[in-house]
């Protein structure tokens, strides 16, 4: 690189030659000239390449400004004829512009499709003209684009109703379609198309050159040197990785430089990656495809000239002037269209756009999104020219789909996808299809690239390699462009456009013929298969065509003469598939109860089967349309009826079905798993409609042709059931068969789905001519079922509904018909309930129920009836008719097959089953027999004398049987089963059988045709009560089963974490009793006084010592709390937190010199301890811990997986809740102070100012022995009275709680600073202080945010934490050094009582008042220490609350806004003497500060001010002073009530008007007053106002995010990477802390952090979230937790759409809404300081989630 840097300067050596162009005098010598192309050319020849390309490095603004004046400017002034900028708008203004929007769409950019008016989904309108139309009203659906495309508002192809937008409406006065060109001037025109046809022939000769060293003729540049590029080029082989790795190898560049260049190879497509000599150029090139060769194919370098690259960077800018200019006018771009698409000298597809075309698999990337978007600027948007550019796509189709299948570039760069804007406009499509064939040559096309046949003719997949495999994935596409041309249907159909279709689907009957029959199987006996069979291939095609399938059903149904003729195609395709039907297959005859049939031997369980039947299915589909137009009535003899052969038509579908039901009895068990997914796709909700219910309806046409003895015969032979009911004996089956058990077990599995299909086949009759039903019938029907199974979420339904090619279900048209909705809570979703009137429609037996469904539904169904109080015995429902090409059905049930058959199984049913007959085969034939009898009820209420005798069921199942048999009626058989007791299940049904037939028979015996009676049987009272109760016990029997379980799985956990632990207990288990831990505090031994809880006058623990129990989690044993006992810890997290800063942009503290002694008020940093409130042993947690550590490394060792916890930071799982903690905090008991010597405030300052005196110079003398030079002079100070200097006070606390001391202390300072530990550092105490003090405020914040008293309403862990937390707080000066624990008070000390001898004391204004309390009173012990006079701790804790709150008035009043509106609101005396004082103060204060303050008027404002702004500091001091002193809260504090404020004073031991404290003591504090204003920060900190912190401080907010959705995927659609100049984000994502938008997971914005590669959203947690994140991924709509750099996880988006649920990847695109309640509550888990908790339990819970890289998002 270095040795290119220097030849930058060439545009200014070239500066007077461009200084004298002129572009008009140009302009001018053209319009002069003969041969205007080569002039042009000459021109380009001589400028291009010393303007573009010149040194290592582009610089695109300085090419682009002289390209712009030397090279477009002179073709727009011969254009225009005049000054450009002129011209151009006069062209503008005279331009109708087309109604178009056409608003090409960005990555990411929100698009709407309506999902009531648009044609079809790929119709889509951009924010803008979404927002002026009517469907913004309407059911829309809301999408991100991936880029390309356009809007489409103003095409009223596109839209069923409101095609236009507001913006877009046409003006009707020129509603006319006239001639653009009619506008401009002949001359105009020439000049226009000579320019156009020079310029694009240039661009295109330039980006479709190939050419490396050369130039097209006329382009020679006039010198050439030896400069050359060596340009790399994207494919999609190579990864980011390697093309990096290979280019820090290849051009010796840095790693950053390496990333930026792969990045906008990815991006453009190419990128010069070295500049320089010929052979410089080439060497590179060398190492280049050296090092990407070995695996794979190398990537793409070329070592181009500089000319040439110079070439075609303007051939692209070019391109886009043009784009630029015909926008001016509808009549330039008419023109470029005409030059575009006038045919070349080579003939047919020879024009420039042909060209660029059949190019553009050769061209880079950014060359074709350049010409792309010109074509979508151009030719899409010109009405007549889109029709042509469409012939030309249409032609030249199957050469570019030849090319993309080679090409190595995605499908969205490729031209190919352009087939979208031009195939789905209806006319367009209608006219290719008649006039270009396009439907033929599409799905030949598609045929043509599948070139794996087997012996006949038929796909095989089977040895794909992975180039096939990428080859087919790319052929799809193909499938797609079919889809778009098939998507509307023709309303009007004309001769030609029948010959075509029917021509299209001939070609289609081909493709199809090669499906049919493909992927065979075979069963397997004996060994299980060795390779599972490729199928996956096979279903990705079948499930692709499903839509295609349906669609050309369509189009046939919609004209008669169509539909007949693809009938009479479709049936002959299949005659041909099958002529071999019967080869090799004997024919056998098969008869039963005297009837008889001829059919062929054929074993599903040993022959080949194929589940793949497209022809059949299609013929099956058109068969029903058919039968639902009337046109096989009036003409049947255009039918091919004769030809017709029932038998061959069931055949395989039957074969198939024989399969599934195989494979269910477990016969097909050693054919693997290919097999399974199989059968089950077969029935899946994507697959099912062009497989199972197509089946299903070939058999119903096929029985419908045939007598039903006959089928059922057929039927049982297939199911390799014949012999078993054929024979005579068949009652004997038990006994002959006892040998096998398995076999009879398949056959029983056998029998059941046998009478299933038979059910089906009568049962079914909700398709659209099978049954006399319209499509929302059916819909309804499948609702109605899913909803059986229980109630649910929209997208559920959804989900479970078969979907057509427009992406819709048809749900919404009928939903409310048939159930309710019920919106959700703050968790959960919104649910469908059935309607109860709807629950008559349930079939148990309804198809499209998996046995698991089946058996759900049967439970949930039952129920319901018991609840009502009804039977529950679950009939068939009450079905439609059928249509009468299918009428015949009916009669299958009561033909003497299946009679014989339901005898049967009775028959077996008559002794208690030793697994010769199952329960669900009785259910099924009982199902049967309640069908014969519905079917029969329902004839006889319609009456014609003709059906009531034809269809007669009662009157067969009371017929016993004939000889030799004599076997009893089915009547007969069901009055003895009714009463046997092995059949107590089934008794409902048995008595709702009997009880229909005597209904029945009393309808035909009064043959007056009186209705029949309501069928449903009541059953007695009697029953219903005893049920009921029953029922009672059984669910206090449930209840009491569920109660123990939740008892079993506590102490589970308990024992489990033993389990694994056992090395740890020698205990035994006995031992664990559920005895939870029991704290004996906080109950106030004396109320007799007023509550104090600060001060001589608090409140004390009564007489004898309180003792205090705690129970070890871990061993179980109690243990009392004290000092020189064991120590007992709290499980603890401790974080550092963001939340309650004032000043995120503040910068990080450098952590090694950061002083933390004062915290600013607008508390940027804080540390923060929560606890789980589980206590243990310290030397159990210490065991814990080390078992836990050495599993760990165990672990990491073997499996190298992460866990949620990182135990090299300490940090471990609360053995008890799974909490994520990471130290522990020792229990302390309550401090006694017995001290008598309570000095007032002047007697107490004293002694303290001469304490410190003593101090300091005593500290001096130490540092001054110590060698320290200090030239202050280091005079003695006397002591005060007993005070004494030398004197080292005990220690109070057992080694285990001292050592417990330090390691929390510890953790502490490292966690809080972000340093190594270290426990001997100054700092350790001043951290425990100030997380003691943060951790109180943020809490008392929550608590006013929460709306929650201050005292009682917190929950117990937390009440422990704060507790233990202060204590320790008092308690940790012990464990440090004392004389930095007394260095650090002289300077809290002199923040009050300013000291001249202590310097770098921070001004009020830049203190945290309650800090500084909180420091003050839990440093003071360390001096107070040294006393012996018995001062009093009591006193000196409030004498600091005193000065303290006196220092907050003062910062509150300074800090004061002037009130804005001048307000008469004098109170009523009420508070009088406050406003006087606090008015007294504020001019005591100007008077020290002079011109700093605002002048006041009120004293009511400023009492006001002083009021709200000192609270939170009082509520926060009356939790720490309760906490430390164990004083119990008063009442009056644990409910909201207006007072609050006497409570707090009264409590705090303060006067309620504040400013006694300072009125009382003035001559003391006015100096003080005096001292504290004269310091030079608080006039600084006055005069930058903006900065100033007032209080209250606010509580923070999550940002406010928009109410709808779309608006923030707009924001992030317009969102640009902020490192790679302009680039689009792939992944933008949101702080919802502070606003900022994120390029995340992206290498572009990866930054290093502490020697890390880190992505965007890390790094800003670390300076926004001191580590902690809450983001939205707005392209996902997904919440994203971070915490630190390893952990993180996904959460709910606070967005819903209609129904109550989030779309978590945006994938059913409902229009979404902020619902505030989720959004609450992620902004409570944040201010509460949980996220770091929430990662860790859905960690736990999701594992998946260890393993994501979450710092590189
Ligand atoms: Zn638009
Ligand atoms: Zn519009
Ligand atoms: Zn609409
Ligand atoms: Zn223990
Ligand atoms: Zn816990
Ligand atoms: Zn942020
Ligand atoms: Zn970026």
């Amino acid at each position: 690189m270095a040795a290119a840097e220097t030849d930058r300067d060439s545009p200014s050596a070239l500066c007077s030659e461009f200084l004298n162009f002129s572009a008009k005098d140009t302009a001018a010598k053209w319009l002069q000239v003969s041969n205007l192309p080569k002039e042009v050319y000459q021109h380009l020849a001589c400028y291009v390449p010393k303007i573009y390309c010149l040194g290592p490095n582009l610089n695109p603004q300085n090419e682009d400004l002289l390209a712009q004046l030397l090279l477009q400017s002179p073709l727009e002034w011969y254009l225009c004829g005049e000054e450009p900028s002129v011209g151009l708008a006069k062209l503008e203004q005279s331009n109708q512009p087309s109604q178009l929007c056409g608003h090409v769409f960005k990555v990411g950019e929100p698009t709407y499709s309506c999902r009531e008016c648009a044609a079809d989904p790929t119709c889509v309108l951009c924010m803008q003209c979404f927002l002026g139309s009517v469907h913004k009203e309407h059911r829309y659906r809301m999408t991100t684009s991936g880029g390309g495309g356009f809007c489409d508002c103003g095409d009223t192809e596109a839209w069923k109703k409101g095609p236009y937008c507001q913006k877009h409406e046409p003006n009707i006065s020129d509603f006319s379609q006239k001639d653009p060109l009619a506008n401009l001037s002949a001359e105009m025109v020439a000049r226009t198309y000579n320019v156009f046809s020079i310029i694009l022939k240039y661009a295109v000769d330039m980006l479709t050159w190939d050419k490396e060293d050369e130039l097209p003729e006329g382009l020679e540049p006039p010198l050439r040197g030896d400069t050359y590029y060596c340009m790399l080029f994207n494919d999609e082989v190579h990864t980011y990785e390697q093309v990096i790795y290979t280019l820090q190898k290849a051009v010796n560049c840095t790693q950053k430089e390496a990333v930026s260049f792969a990045t906008t190879v990815d991006r453009d497509g190419r990128k010069s990656v070295r500049f320089g000599d010929f052979q410089f150029c080439e060497q590179a090139k060398s190492v280049i495809v050296r090092n990407t060769s070995r695996q794979t194919k190398p990537l793409r370098v070329q070592v181009m000239h500089s000319s040439v690259v110079a070439h075609q960077c303007f051939a692209l800018r070019a391109l886009a002037w043009l784009g630029q200019t015909i926008r001016y006018s509808d009549a330039l771009r008419r023109i470029l269209c005409q030059v575009g698409l006038q045919r070349g000298p080579e003939g047919e597809n020879s024009s420039l756009v042909d060209t660029l075309m059949l190019c553009d698999s050769k061209m880079w990337k950014g060359a074709r999104n350049v010409y792309h978007q010109l074509f979508m600027s151009s030719l899409l948007m010109d009405p007549k020219y889109k029709k042509l550019f469409a012939i030309q796509f249409a032609r030249n189709y199957r050469r570019l789909q030849t090319d993309f299948m080679e090409d190595d570039h995605e499908r969205v760069v490729s031209v190919t996808s352009l087939s979208v804007q031009l195939f789905t406009a209806p006319t367009v499509a209608r006219m290719l299809i008649t006039e270009e064939n396009l439907m033929t040559t599409i799905i030949r096309t598609f045929v043509d690239h599948l070139r794996h046949r087997d012996l006949q003719g038929r796909f095989q997949f089977e040895r794909y390699t992975a180039q096939q495999a990428f080859k087919f994935r790319r052929v799809q596409s193909l499938i797609g462009d079919l889809k778009y041309v098939l998507i509307s249907r023709p309303t009007e159909w004309g001769d030609q456009l029948r010959e075509k279709f029917l021509k299209g689907f001939d070609a289609f009957l081909e493709l199809l013929k090669c499906m049919q029959g493909m992927d065979p199987v075979v069963r397997q006996v004996g060994q299980h298969i060795e390779m599972e069979p490729e199928w996956e291939a096979a279903f990705t095609l079948q499930m692709k065509l499903t839509h295609i399938i349906s669609m050309m059903q369509e189009w046939c149904a919609s004209d008669e003469k169509v539909l007949i003729e693809a009938y009479k195609k479709c049936l002959s395709a299949l005659t041909h598939c099958h002529s071999g039907f019967t080869d090799g297959e004997q024919p056998i005859t098969l008869s039963m109860c005297g009837h008889s049939v001829d059919t062929i031997r054929y074993c599903v369980s040993q022959e080949k089967v194929s589940i793949h039947l497209p022809v059949s299915r299609l013929l099956a589909g058109l068969h029903a349309l058919l039968s639902k137009t009337d046109v096989a009535y009036r003409f049947p003899e255009q039918l091919p009826l004769s030809e017709l052969s029932p038998p061959m038509l069931i055949e395989h579908p039957l074969r198939c079905l024989v399969l599934c039901a195989q494979v269910h009895a477990g016969m097909w068990r050693r054919n693997g798993f290919s097999l399974v997914n199989q059968i089950y796709y077969y029935h899946n909700v994507k697959c099912r409609m062009e497989m199972f219910d197509k089946d299903l309806i070939m058999l119903q046409a096929g029985a419908s042709m045939m007598d039903p003895n006959h089928f059922l015969m057929i039927v049982l032979s297939r199911f390799e059931l014949y012999h078993i009911f054929s024979a005579p004996d068949f009652r004997k089956r038990c006994s002959r068969e006892n040998a096998n058990k398995d076999v009879v077990q398949q056959n029983n599995t056998l029998i059941e789905e046998m009478l299933h299909l038979v059910i089906m086949v009568v049962g079914e009759r909700y398709t659209a001519g099978v049954g006399q039903v319209e499509s929302t019938d059916e819909i309804k029907r499948e609702i109605v079922h899913q909803l059986c199974i229980r109630p649910m979420a929209h997208s559920e339904l959804v989900k479970a509904l078969p979907e057509n090619e427009n992406k819709e279900t048809g749900m919404e048209r009928v939903i409310d018909s048939v159930a309710s909705f019920k919106k959700p809570g703050v968790t959960g979703r919104g649910l469908y309930k059935l309607r109860p009137e709807c629950a008559k429609m349930f079939n148990l037996y309804f198809h499209h129920y998996s046995r698991a469904d089946q058996s759900k539904a049967e439970e949930a169904q039952r129920k319901i009836k018991r609840q009502n109080g009804e039977d529950s015995a679950l009939p068939p429902p009450v079905l439609s008719r059928f249509c009468p090409l299918f009428a015949s059905l009916v009669n299958i049930l009561q033909c003497d097959v299946l009679l014989s058959i339901l005898g049967a199984v009775l028959q077996w049913a008559m002794e208690p089953s030793g697994g010769h007959w199952s329960e669900s085969m009785l259910q099924r034939v009982l199902h049967l027999i309640g069908m014969g009898l519905v079917e029969e009820q329902q004839h006889l209420i319609s009456s014609t004398e003709d059906n009531v005798t034809s269809f007669n069921f009662t009157l067969k199942i009371s017929r016993p049987g004939e000889a030799p048999g004599n076997t009893p009626s089915i009547l007969a058989l069901l009055e003895t089963l009714q009463n046997a007791p092995h059949l107590e299940v089934h008794k409902e049904m048995i008595r709702w059988i009997l009880k229909t037939v005597s209904n029945i028979k009393t309808t035909r015996e009064c043959t007056a045709s009186a209705p029949p009676t309501d069928s449903s049987g009541h059953s007695q009272e009697e029953t219903v009560r005893d049920k009921d109760k029953a029922e009672r016990k059984r669910k206090a029997e449930m209840a009491r089963l569920r109660r123990e379980k939740i008892m079993a799985q506590m102490s589970e956990m308990q024992r489990h974490f033993i389990n694994e632990n056992k090395e740890l207990f020698q205990q035994s288990l006995e031992e664990l009793d559920a005895s939870p831990s029991s704290s004996l505090e906080h109950s106030p031994s004396c109320c007799d006084s007023v509550l104090v809880c600060v001060g001589p006058r608090r409140w004390r623990a009564g007489g004898s010592d309180r003792r205090q129990m705690v129970t070890c989690i871990l061993c179980q044993e109690e243990q009392e709390i004290r000092s020189d006992g064991r120590a007992m810890v709290l499980a603890a997290f401790v974080q550092r937190s963001t939340v309650m800063s004032k000043n995120r942009k503040r910068p990080p503290h450098n952590p090694d010199k950061y002083d933390p002694l004062f915290m600013h008020p607008d508390l940027s940093f804080g540390t923060h301890t929560g606890s789980c409130g589980h206590i243990m042993h310290s030397h159990c947690w210490q065991r814990y811990f080390e078992a836990v550590q050495a599993k760990e490394q165990r672990r990491q060792q073997r499996l190298r997986v992460h866990t949620s916890y990182d135990v090299e930071n300490g940090e471990f799982l609360c053995p008890l809740c799974e909490c994520l903690s990471n130290t522990v905090i020792p229990l302390l008991p309550l401090t006694k102070n017995n001290c008598s010597v309570q000095p007032d405030l002047s007697q107490w300052l004293n002694i303290t100012s001469l304490q410190m005196k003593a101090l300091h110079s005593a500290h001096r003398k130490t540092n001054n022995a110590e060698g320290v030079d200090d030239t202050g002079d280091a005079e003695d100070c006397p002591s005060p009275y007993g005070f004494k200097l030398d004197h080292t006070p005990k220690n109070p606390y057992s080694s285990t709680i001292k050592e417990m001391l330090t390691t929390f202390g510890t953790t502490m300072y490292k966690v809080g600073l972000k340093v190594h530990p270290n426990e001997q550092d100054p700092r350790v105490p001043i951290m425990c202080w100030g997380s003691c003090g943060y951790t109180i405020q943020s809490i008392e914040r929550l608590l006013v945010d929460e709306e929650k008293p201050l005292f009682g309403s917190l929950p117990c862990r937390q009440d422990d934490c704060l507790s233990s937390l202060t204590r320790f707080g008092a308690a940790c000066w012990n464990v440090s050094s004392h004389t930095t624990v007394q260095s650090h008070f002289i300077r809290l000390f002199a923040a009050l009582v300013p000291d001249s001898r202590v310097e770098n004391i921070p001004c009020i204004l830049d203190i945290d008042m309650f800090h500084l309390l909180v420091s003050l009173v839990l440093s003071h012990p360390a001096v107070l220490c040294l006393d012996s006079s018995g001062l009093s701790a009591d006193a000196a804790q409030l004498h600091f609350l005193h000065l303290v709150t006196v220092a907050h008035l003062v910062q509150i009043l300074l800090t004061s806004k002037p009130e804005e509106v001048r307000m008469e609101q004098e109170s009523g005396g009420a508070e009088r003497e406050e406003e006087e004082s606090v008015c007294m103060l504020f001019n005591t204060l100007r008077t020290h500060l002079g011109r700093g303050l605002h002048e006041v008027s009120s004293g009511w404002h400023l009492w006001r001010c002083v009021k709200t702004g000192i609270l939170p500091y009082l509520r926060a001091a009356a939790l720490f002073f309760h906490y430390l002193n164990g004083a119990p809260s008063p009442p009056e504090l644990h409910a909201l009530s207006a007072g609050e404020w006497e409570a707090l004073c009264g409590y705090l031991c303060l006067p309620s008007n504040l400013l006694q404290l300072y009125y009382k003591n003035q001559e003391l504090l006015e100096p003080l007053l005096q001292r504290w204003c004269s310091h030079p920060g608080v006039l600084q900190g006055l005069q930058t106002s903006a900065a100033l912190i007032r209080f209250p401080r606010e509580s923070n907010h999550l940002i406010e995010l928009p109410e709808d959705y779309s608006a923030l995927i707009n924001q992030a659609s317009s969102f640009t990477c902020p490192k790679s100049g302009g680039d689009k984000s792939r992944a933008p994502t949101l702080c919802l802390v502070c606003g900022a938008m994120l390029c995340s997971q992206s290498y572009c914005c990866q930054t290093e952090l502490e020697g890390e590669d880190v992505g965007a959203c890390t790094a800003h947690t670390f300076a926004c979230g001191a580590g902690v994140g809450i983001f939205l991924r707005v392209r996902e709509c997904q919440v994203l937790f971070l915490s630190g750099k390893t952990k993180g996880c996904f959460y709910a988006p606070p967005y819903l759409d209609d129904y109550g649920e989030t779309d978590q990847g945006l994938r059913r695109g409902n229009p979404l809404h902020l619902c505030q309640e989720r959004y609450r509550k992620i902004q409570k888990l944040w201010r509460q300081h949980s996220i770091t908790e929430e990662i860790g339990h859905a960690q736990e819970a999701n594992q998946t989630l260890v393993g994501i890289d979450w710092q590189h998002l």
